[in-house]
């Protein structure tokens, strides 16, 4: 049996097992790989990685707050996770272990998915946090026009810029929550990448005026728990396309599965499997 675990602190909240066990059942892989969720503290972080190059344990998902850590215990990081130095992905493939970030092609594979062209598009990130950052990367790899970010600190904004500057070579316009009328109204299209609006802390709650929000814009949530935050249901009442969170979470599962597994990923599979927990 391959082991597979989605390893963070906490972790009892990530559907990451639901997804992949129903995937893994669906093709008839569940008596070659098992994925379940592991609690680990930080100091046991370095002997899961042992366990990987032991043949022990095969692959993970990475969640908070070890996405930054385990890179050092990778031997191969990937494009993606270098440029984000986090990666949420760990597997082990021909001895070696490989770091490897999926929540950036997850967040584009959902505007793509909702018939979104990103190439010449204006659009303004909220937040400055791991998901925001993986996000704003993956989007200049895909040739946008322009990018702005507003988050709450503001020189967590600005030290993000300055990596995609070093990093990427690309101009990020950064500001406060005082430019956000100003930002929108020059954006095509709109991501809110901060947990706010969530489930249990915030449900209910949108950081962006209802008045800010037009027909012309596209609004991407990322939270995923309610599909529905209060935000989407502003920008849908004031005509502006919607896409929840739901898509970016199942896209960045299906490229986890296939790199653990070598297989197809069943994306309806994992999707329909998500909506029975959150529905
Ligand atoms: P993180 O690294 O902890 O970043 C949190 C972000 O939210 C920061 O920009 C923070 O601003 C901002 N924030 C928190 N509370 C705020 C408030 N009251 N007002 C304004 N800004 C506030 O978290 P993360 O990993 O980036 O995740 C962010 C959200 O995305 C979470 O809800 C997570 O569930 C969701 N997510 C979804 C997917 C998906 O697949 N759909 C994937 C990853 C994450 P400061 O810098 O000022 O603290």
């Amino acid at each position: 049996m391959k082991r597979i675990y989605v390893i963070g602190n906490p972790v009892k909240q990530s559907l990451s097992p639901v997804m992949h066990n129903a995937a893994l059942k669906h093709l008839g892989l569940d008596k070659m790989y098992s994925y379940e969720a592991l609690h680990l503290r930080s100091e046991e972080l370095q002997s899961f990685v042992n366990k990987m190059r032991n043949r022990k344990f095969h692959a993970a998902s990475v969640t908070i707050p070890f996405k930054e850590e385990i890179l050092q215990y990778a031997d191969i990081i990937s494009k993606e996770a270098e440029l984000i130095q986090a990666a949420n992905t760990i597997y082990s493939k021909n001895g070696m272990i490989y770091a490897h970030n999926t929540d950036g092609q997850g967040c584009i594979q959902s505007l793509f998915d909702s018939d979104v062209i990103l190439k010449g598009k204006k659009v303004l990130i909220i937040g400055s946090g791991g998901a925001a950052k993986a996000i704003a990367i993956s989007l200049l790899l895909e040739n946008i026009k322009s990018l702005f970010i507003i988050n709450r600190t503001i020189s967590r904004a600005e030290s993000l810029s300055h990596e995609i500057n070093n990093n990427l070579h690309k101009t990020v316009i950064t500001g406060s929550f005082q430019d956000l009328s100003q930002f929108i109204s020059e954006v095509d299209i709109l991501i809110h990448a901060t947990s706010v609006g969530m489930k249990g802390t915030s449900e209910g709650i949108s950081l962006i005026p209802s008045s800010y929000l037009h027909k012309y814009l596209i609004v991407l949530d990322i939270v995923y728990n309610p599909m529905n935050t209060a935000l989407l249901i502003d920008a849908e009442k004031n005509g502006a396309k919607t896409i929840n969170g739901l898509g970016m979470l199942i896209y960045q599962g299906a490229e986890q599965f296939e790199l653990f597994t070598n297989k197809k990923a069943p994306v309806e599979i994992m999707k329909k499997s998500i909506l029975e927990v959150l529905e």
